[in-house]
């Protein structure tokens, strides 16, 4: 192994250990930049639900307007590439929780089933 993996491995082994004996800090820490993240694409998207106007930051979502969200989830770190710029936003716009379930039935993702 080179010099360089050698070091890497040893910092990479370093990061764990120091994660591993601070785990609730660490999780503290990502947590609240996590939420900072959110509120920071709340505010970029226009802060307020784009068909009812609701401004309440504890129900407002993000929607993806031609789908494609669980892609975006599995690339991770949504909320950080916005902020960073890496993600464009002209797909996105912003929901609150019961508009963004009504879409979701509008675009047959939901359905109703009440017989029986
Ligand atoms: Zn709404």
């Amino acid at each position: 192994m080179l010099k360089e993996e050698l070091l890497q491995q040893r910092r990479r082994e370093c990061t764990e250990r120091y994660r591993r004996s601070h785990r609730e800090s660490v999780r503290r820490k990502a947590r609240r930049y996590y939420q900072k993240s959110k509120l920071k694409v709340i505010e970029m998207l226009g802060g307020k639900c784009c068909n009812c106007g609701n401004e309440d930051i504890r129900v407002l979502q993000v929607n993806h307007i031609n789908g494609g969200g669980s892609e975006d989830n599995k690339l991770g770190n949504f909320y950080r590439r916005i902020v960073n710029g890496t993600r464009k936003t002209e797909d996105l716009e912003l929901l609150c929780a019961n508009c963004n379930i009504i879409y979701e039935y509008k675009r047959g993702k939901r359905t109703l089933n009440v017989e029986g």
